[in-house]
């Protein structure tokens, strides 16, 4: 390890310094407060956390103390020294220790148990740490976050405190850090859809189980419009199937097996098993194996908007980017093996086309195999792996799409072509999917008559292209901060009154502008007008109208942007052509 090497490239460096930093944290709490207990802490993917134990709530004046003190310790420049033990010899030092205790009991017997010295304070140690505190740049960490938390994560076990830290071998990251942060925050799709009120959540209702709002519901309503007509377009028929199947089906279907952690639990119903669904897959098999086909009836393309439910655990919920509900934008396709390649090159035209009138143009091709060691997560037929990975991988090639390979990344059931874009703010994420697969397909045992009367079995793909809707809504409100286009914008044109007197004409362009099928609302409250523009500006209405008596004199509306931007007086029907293209065309 190079500690010389002051930079965050390196991933073990970067744990030894995070390693370090939570134990000088440890160190701080032990001095501020000695009778607080030590759990567990180190570094985890975003910075450090460590569990303590403490009679009180730890509050933001405690996160600074416990700052100060941190400094000293690293201006202190503690040398830190390695310690290996007998378990005997650990109890004793961790005598005062009760979580510490546990842990070196619970380890097998004639374990050694490393420790790591810094000064006067002791602590367990696992993974690699910095030789000294010194090599912690005072000013540049930051405790973030403290939340309650039970040891060993177990609910019936004590409640904790666990405080948060991040650091950074230098000043100006830690600022483009905190930067980052508040841009995150700016960004937050549950702060903006709480202020423009598109969606709410209760526990009442259960935890990652969020609602949609008239608002929200408005938005979902217009994607969901988008994706249905394009699938239209190009030859998909639509069906609607119950978002619960038997145990069985999804035993037939093989997610029983693969797949049956992120379920949700089992419930018996008149002696039968039934489970809600993570996806749609088997219904969709179910509906193609109805009947008999001919090769006459191939592609035949299955979409559904359907609504599916995961089980995620409560740390990672998120909104409606990461709920225990959502809706998928799904379809499967039954092909034969000469259609793969023009079914794939459909569907990645149809992902590219709607990027383009979403203006999303971040984005990243891969193709997800599997691990061939992993016998585990993926469905065994070596033979099957690879007719399908050559075959998507020599269709990307034959469309001339750029991508990258990842191992491990596929479906149980076959490869796949995901589509990552970047967002904003955070990770990447996996928006469209396209997965080609032969499992499903002899799992339900179905079958084709080909054109010399011999019965085949069909191909079938796996796809989605906005995905969840909800996930896209969020990723949509983050993108644009809530200032959607126009064709999705809740409210595109607010008519905002100036004087009571306007009431009967405002109405009048209200009711013109609704015939047109542009979303209009009127604020004839008894409010000055600077509050309603600043209310409509806030909840990122496309347009304000405000009407006035001269207005009314003249027959003109005075057309405001949300962006403050003053396009004048116009006739109502001026502003109705003009609106009317803007949405047609899904201008941006
Ligand atoms: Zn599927």
């Amino acid at each position: 390890m190079d500690e010389n090497k002051y930079t965050f490239e390196n991933e073990e460096y970067r744990r030894a310094y995070w390693n370090t930093c939570s134990r000088v944290m440890a160190q701080a709490v032990k001095r501020l407060w000695p009778e607080a207990k030590l759990a567990d802490g180190g570094a985890d993917d975003e910075g450090w956390h460590y569990d303590i134990f403490t009679a009180d709530t730890v509050t933001a004046d405690d996160l600074e103390k416990i700052e100060a003190e941190m400094k000293k310790i690293c201006k202190e420049r503690i040398q830190t020294e390695d310690l290996e033990l007998s378990k005997a010899d650990a109890l004793e030092i961790m005598k005062d220790e009760p979580f510490k205790q546990e842990l070196i009991n619970d380890m097998p017997e004639g374990a050694a148990v490393k420790f790591c010295r810094q000064g006067d304070f002791t602590d367990m140690l696992e993974g690699p740490h910095l030789n000294s505190t010194g090599r912690v740049k005072a000013n540049a960490f930051r405790l973030n976050d403290s939340s309650a938390s039970y040891w060993k994560g177990d609910a019936k076990r004590e409640s904790l405190q666990r405080i948060y830290g991040i650091a950074f071998p230098k000043k100006d990251e830690l600022e483009e850090w905190l930067e980052r942060q508040e841009e995150a925050r700016r960004r937050d799709h549950r702060r903006i859809g709480k202020e423009m009120r598109l969606f709410m959540t209760d526990d009442l209702v259960g935890r990652g189980l969020p609602m949609f709002l008239p608002r929200g519901y408005t938005i979902w309503r217009e994607l969901e419009n988008y994706i249905r007509d394009k699938e239209i377009r190009n030859g998909y028929q639509h069906v609607l199937t119950p978002c619960i199947g038997t145990v069985n089906l999804y035993k037939t279907s093989g997610h029983w097996d693969h797949y049956k952690d992120n379920m949700f639990p089992e419930m018996v119903v008149d002696d039968e098993s039934y489970v809600l669904r993570p996806m749609n897959c088997p219904h969709h098999m179910m509906i193609y194996a109805s009947r008999p086909r001919s090769y006459r009836d191939l592609p035949l393309r299955i979409g559904e908007i359907a609504h599916d439910f995961r089980y995620e655990a409560s740390g990672t919920l998120k909104g409606i980017e990461r709920g225990r509900h959502f809706c998928q934008n799904d379809a499967h396709l039954f092909v034969t093996p000469e259609q793969i390649k023009d079914e794939i090159s459909n569907v990645c035209d149809m992902i590219l086309d709607t990027y383009k009138d979403f203006g999303i143009t971040d984005y990243r091709c891969v193709l997800s195999l599997r691990d061939p060691d992993d016998k585990e997560k993926y469905h065994d037929d070596d033979e099957m792996w690879n007719k399908a990975e050559s075959a998507l991988r020599e269709v990307l090639r034959e469309l001339n799409i750029d991508f990258t390979e990842e191992i491990g990344e596929a479906a149980f059931y076959g490869p796949k072509l995901d589509v990552n874009v970047q967002p904003a703010v955070g990770a990447e994420y996996t928006l469209s999917t396209c997965q080609l697969d032969f499992c499903l397909p002899a799992k339900f045992d179905l079958k084709y008559i080909d054109a010399d009367g011999k019965e085949q079995q069909p191909v079938v793909l796996h796809r989605a292209i906005l995905g969840s809707l909800d996930r896209f809504m969020a990723y949509l409100i983050e993108e644009t901060m809530g200032n959607f286009p126009t064709w999705l914008a809740p409210v595109q044109a607010k008519i905002l009154t100036v004087t009571d007197s306007a009431a009967y004409f405002a109405e009048s362009v209200r009711s013109m502008l609704e015939n047109a099928g542009v979303r209009a609302e009127i604020d004839g409250r008894n409010e000055t007008i600077g509050k309603k523009i600043r209310e409509s500006t806030m909840e990122k209405d496309a347009y304000m109208l405000v009407v006035g008596e001269r207005d009314v004199e003249n027959n003109t509306v005075s057309v405001r942007t949300r962006a403050g931007e003053d396009l004048g007086a116009m006739s109502p029907e001026d502003f109705r052509e003009k609106i009317i293209e803007e949405i047609r065309t899904h201008a941006r």
